[in-house]
């Protein structure tokens, strides 16, 4: 069997809070799993259960259909909420420790630093780095011995375009090598850029899951190109049906709404005087479905 992990029914409360109510999840090798939900919806505390930081309420949960207290959770690579590091010593010095740890060779520093690009600051303070490079040394981090697993909470929080971009690429890297990875995200964009599976939560209720593609809806997603892009912009916004419209390269995309089809928008934009040099219609798109579901 290929399953990594197990959660079943797992409930978890705060006080009067319900951050998670009987969430039932399966992960298999291999899958990029996506937890996503907007802030409070019992990502962190997901994650924090399956890494046995949290105990759950109710409900239980199995890593390669072990119990949770047999499994070896150094064999999982996690960076679970901001990172923790010393201030005062250096990238090397801190993944040292975490060497020490975790029980791996010291030789694996200077291999994480290289993966993350961080090789060159080596030698500099934590306390030093900009959030990015914070960031990219808390992946570094947990990278150290190679985990066959790894368990992100949003990778990416805080950072810039290119910041994003690049851990983005490192993540699909370590897909690339077979790696299984749970990472959970408020931002859709980044799951949809990285995921093949979704998990979606809202106030702690996991509202659907599956592959990426199966949980798309049917609205359609149409790519639309025109020699002014920005009168075909603006004339977009005015369109009955017409919702999302992003900047594509130098095409735009957007959502129509069901019922709607590409002649209905030719003709729309045709009458606003604009003539259409392209138009594709591509299967469904997951925003339109994620917005819905977490309204
Ligand atoms: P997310 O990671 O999706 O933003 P969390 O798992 O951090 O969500 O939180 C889920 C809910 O539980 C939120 O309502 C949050 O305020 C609450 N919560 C999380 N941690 C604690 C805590 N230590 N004490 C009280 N409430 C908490
Ligand atoms: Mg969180």
């Amino acid at each position: 069997m290929n399953e990594i992990l197990s959660i079943n029914n797992v409930s978890k409360r705060y006080g009067h809070v319900k951050a998670l109510n009987n969430v039932s999840l399966q992960i298999n090798k291999g899958e990029i799993y996506g937890i996503l939900g907007p802030n409070g919806s019992g990502k962190t505390t997901t994650l924090g259960i399956i890494l046995g930081a949290l105990n759950p309420d109710m409900g239980s949960y199995s890593w390669n259909g072990n119990r949770p207290t047999k499994f070896d959770r150094k064999k999982i690579g996690s960076l679970l909420e901001t990172p923790n590091f010393y201030p005062y010593l250096s990238a090397r010095q801190n993944l040292s420790i975490a060497c020490k740890i975790k029980g791996v060779s010291e030789n694996e520093v200077d291999r994480v630093l290289t993966k993350l690009d961080l090789l060159y600051r080596a030698d500099s303070k934590f306390k030093t780095f900009s959030l990015g490079m914070k960031q990219r040394l808390a992946i570094a981090s947990a990278l150290l011995g190679n985990p066959e697993t790894l368990v992100l909470d949003e990778p990416s929080n805080g950072l810039d375009p290119q910041g994003i971009a690049d851990i983005r690429n490192v993540i699909l890297d370590l897909a690339n090598q077979g790696k299984t990875i749970i990472m959970a995200s408020h931002i859709l964009d980044e799951v949809e850029k990285i995921c093949t599976h979704v998990a979606i939560l809202k106030l702690g209720n996991l509202l659907t899951y599956g592959p990426i593609e199966s949980v798309l809806n049917n609205q359609a997603k149409v790519v639309v190109s025109s020699e002014n892009i920005v009168l075909l912009e603006r004339v977009l916004a005015q369109i009955d049906g017409v919702s999302h419209v992003r900047k594509n390269g130098d095409k735009l995309s957007l959502i129509l709404a069901t019922g709607k089809d590409g002649a209905y928008l030719n003709k729309a934009l045709f009458e606003e005087g604009i003539v259409v040099s392209e138009i594709s219609i591509q299967k469904s798109d997951l925003e339109s479905n994620f917005l819905e579901l977490i309204k």
